[in-house]
């Protein structure tokens, strides 16, 4: 299988290198100053996705996943560091934000079914790392000590800058986010801080060459791919947001370092949106996954919703697609372990292997094209094919919803099987009064049924 995605700098689809038939991955983590919202997550989702896909085709990944606990500035003009300005708001010390927040992104990971990175490096403990990158880039003659005591890129000196975001140097307009100094500081009103003199500060900051400062956010990344990936990366991933400033100064500082392309390919995921508006703390619309397990849905079910949209479309997240993902994982749950059950296959040990589906292995292959394997499924679900619950278990590696699961089923008695058995015969047979009074049965013992143009699904 040759899994190939879309590429932002070239605009089109490459296929992903697998050099030795191994890939290297890296993606942007969170900036722990918050619990990261389902937006954040949807973006995580998307290396989960494409890590799983190379590793079921046999490629080795190594992927790498950075935790930004310092330097990551507020998106206005005030030169606030997220972390310090959350930690005096709950009045605790940065670090312990950091450490709760980071505790809380590996919790709702795994909650979600998202592999584990190869490492999680933190920024707080690569500061050795990012400065002798810094030190590298001064004696390449890319970056340099400004008046103000701290270390800019000399955006000039890349001759690619902008292939990325297509926003060239000489159309910048001075003052975009990110990025104030001191007045005459910098060369030039585009380059950017890779050290910054500590000023006021005193909480996170570190010795350096250059005297007490912190680290800029995108020299973080840079030092973490290439330093932890052996100077490239195959597939660089993050949200449409990190596009510009951050991936493409990213790009100018490693292909300064590498002295090549150091990244193989950009993926963006296009970002969410919940209940048609941006999420934002500010309009209280900010929708985090513990608030869609307090409303009784199983957490796989907003992985499955997130799925039913290509990651590379904008996509507006709804309670009521989140309750239908859930009624779909349920049922899709329960047909499973009713085909495993016909095939003989109560024994998980006894399961045989998936099955290959062309059309899924097809729709993987092109994009990770997700709507486009749900659909397929749903054809097969609909078919009479003798073989469905291997096809499913194929298309499961990717799309990891646990389909195997089969909570409903194990909670089930003999009796309640037998009543939903004759059940769905009655229904079959459209004996609509049957089907009624079984439902009142079914009810009495405590399930709730539901009925659907495919079929009874039981919760
Ligand atoms: P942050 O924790 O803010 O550094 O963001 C972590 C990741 O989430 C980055 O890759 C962002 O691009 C991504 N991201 C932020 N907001 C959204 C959103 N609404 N939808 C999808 N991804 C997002
Ligand atoms: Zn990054």
């Amino acid at each position: 299988m040759t899994l190939r995605l879309y590429d932002t700098k070239s605009r089109e689809l490459k296929p992903v290198a697998t050099p030795n038939g191994a890939t290297s991955m890296y993606c942007c983590g969170p900036t722990v100053y918050r619990d990261a919202h389902v937006g954040n997550l949807r973006t995580f989702l998307l290396a989960d996705l494409i890590s799983r896909a190379l590793t079921v085709s046999g490629v080795a990944v190594t992927l790498i996943q950075n935790i930004t606990d310092v330097g990551h500035m507020s998106e206005d003009f005030q030169e606030d560091d997220k972390i310090l300005t959350q930690a005096s708001i709950e009045k605790i010390d940065p670090f312990e934000i950091a450490r709760k927040y980071e505790a809380n992104f590996h919790k709702d990971l795994a909650r979600l079914n998202i592999k584990k990175a190869h490492l999680y490096p933190k920024a707080s403990e690569s500061i050795e790392m990012m400065q002798s990158m810094i030190e590298e880039l001064i004696k390449k003659d890319a970056a340099y000590l400004g008046i103000d005591g701290s270390v800019y890129f000399d955006a000039h000196s890349s001759k690619g800058y902008g292939e990325l975001s297509r926003n060239r140097l000489d159309a910048l307009k001075p003052g975009h986010k990110h990025e104030t100094s001191q007045d005459g500081a910098k060369r030039f009103h585009a380059d950017w801080a890779l050290w910054k003199a500590a000023g006021n500060r005193s909480q996170m900051v570190w010795p350096s060459p250059w005297g007490i400062g912190f680290p800029g956010w995108h020299i973080e990344c840079s030092a973490m791919s290439l330093k932890l990936l052996n100077s490239h990366v195959d597939v660089h991933v993050g949200g449409i947001d990190l596009r510009f400033p951050h991936h493409e100064n990213e790009r100018a500082q490693s292909n300064a370092i590498t002295g090549n392309e150091s990244v193989d390919i950009w993926v963006h995921g296009e970002h969410l949106l919940f209940e048609g508006r941006k999420m934002s703390k500010s309009s209280g619309n900010v929708l985090l996954l513990q608030d869609v397990i307090d409303r009784g849905f199983d957490p796989i079910a907003l992985r499955l919703c997130l799925l039913e949209n290509r990651y590379r479309s904008q996509m507006d997240l709804t309670w009521k697609s989140i309750e239908a993902a859930n009624e779909l994982l349920l049922r899709w749950r329960g047909k499973i372990s009713v085909w495993a059950s016909e095939e003989g296959l109560n024994d998980p040990v006894e399961v045989d292997p998936v099955e290959i589906d062309p059309e899924i292995q097809s729709a993987i292959e092109n994009d990770i094209d997700t709507p486009k394997i749900l659909l397929r499924l749903r054809a097969i679900e609909k078919s009479d094919l003798r073989n469905k619950r291997s096809l499913f278990m194929y298309a499961d590696q990717i799309l990891g919803l646990h389909l195997d699961a089969g909570v409903e089923e194990k909670t089930l008695t003999a009796q309640m099987k037998d009543l939903l058995n004759v059940r769905d015969i009655a229904r079959n047979e459209k004996r609509w009064a049957d089907s009624d009074q079984l439902r009142v049965q079914l009810e009495e013992l405590g399930l709730i049924i539901k009925d659907t143009p495919e079929g009874q699904t039981w919760s």
